[in-house]
């Protein structure tokens, strides 16, 4: 099916390459991956890369990541301190450099059960702290079958901003990742991806935030045989990479078919 209104929105948007290394790579494999990376020549107005890497690999990016790529954390807990065993506040990350924080990812939302609650008080906590979420929503096989996409992303949507304060200054990445084309291989449409990057734009527009700097971008098995096409779909800020990201090469591949689009 084909939504030709969907081809009116003609804005740009900053562009997003944002890697998701997830629980992967030691110590010693990011001191590599970032020595070849500051080589790379990803000096770029439009293309912004941001690496987020396990906790216990950010101090390296305070040291030696080049300037032109930023770096965030994967999670963090929505209070600022306290009797939370094992969790990791806004403030401590910003105190490791981290300007970027991904939240509501669907492999803790569906591994480790959070909920749209609780996605919604990290989102508040991080605006509150001056950190730029990259918010994740994505509607499962099961829901997509049902008919069901735009209610979940809606659901997800809602919830996420509720008590939102308008005035905010942050900047902020909305990744659509339908949470059965992670990992899998699989790539969602080019029709399918494009209604619900409208969805969420016409939602962030009706919420009165059109004049904030929000980007959407789509993650699920995004690859370098991909992601010139993936990178042409109208309403696609970028991407979201999960396992092509860990090759340095690959990632710098994706990196440059998107500045290309
Ligand atoms: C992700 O983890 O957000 C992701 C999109 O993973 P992958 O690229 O491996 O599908």
């Amino acid at each position: 099916m084909i939504y030709p209104h969907l081809k009116l929105l003609k804005i740009m948007y900053k562009k997003y390459c944002i890697a998701n290394w997830k629980m992967n790579l030691s110590n010693a494999q990011c001191r590599e991956y970032i020595d070849t990376w500051n080589n790379k020549n990803v000096f770029n107005d439009k293309v912004k890369t941001i690496i987020c890497p396990p906790f216990t690999s950010l101090h390296l990016f305070t040291d030696l990541l080049q300037k032109n790529t930023e770096y965030g954390a994967q999670n963090i807990f929505y209070e600022n301190s306290g009797a939370f065993t094992g969790e990791t506040s806004a403030i401590m990350l910003k105190e490791l450099g981290c300007k970027w924080i991904i939240i509501g990812h669907s492999e803790r939302r569906n591994i480790l059960n959070e909920s749209d609650e609780m996605i919604n008080k990290k989102l508040l906590n991080l605006m509150n702290e001056g950190l730029n979420p990259i918010l994740c929503i994505g509607e499962k096989k099961e829901d997509r079958l049902r008919g069901e996409t735009n209610k979940v992303i809606d659901r997800q949507l809602s919830s996420a901003f509720k008590n939102i304060n308008l005035n905010f200054n942050n900047v902020m990445v909305i990744a659509y990742e339908p949470i059965w084309a992670i990992g899998t291989g699989l790539n969602a449409e080019s029709d399918q991806i494009n209604e619900v990057h409208y969805q969420i734009r016409n939602f962030i527009n009706k919420k009165g935030l059109k004049n904030k700097n929000i980007s959407i971008i789509y993650g699920g098995s995004v690859k370098e045989e991909n992601a010139e096409y993936l990178s042409k779909i109208d309403n696609v800020d970028g991407f979201l990479i999960g396992g092509a990201s860990l090759d340095v090469e690959i990632f710098y591949n994706i990196f440059n078919k998107l500045q290309e689009s």
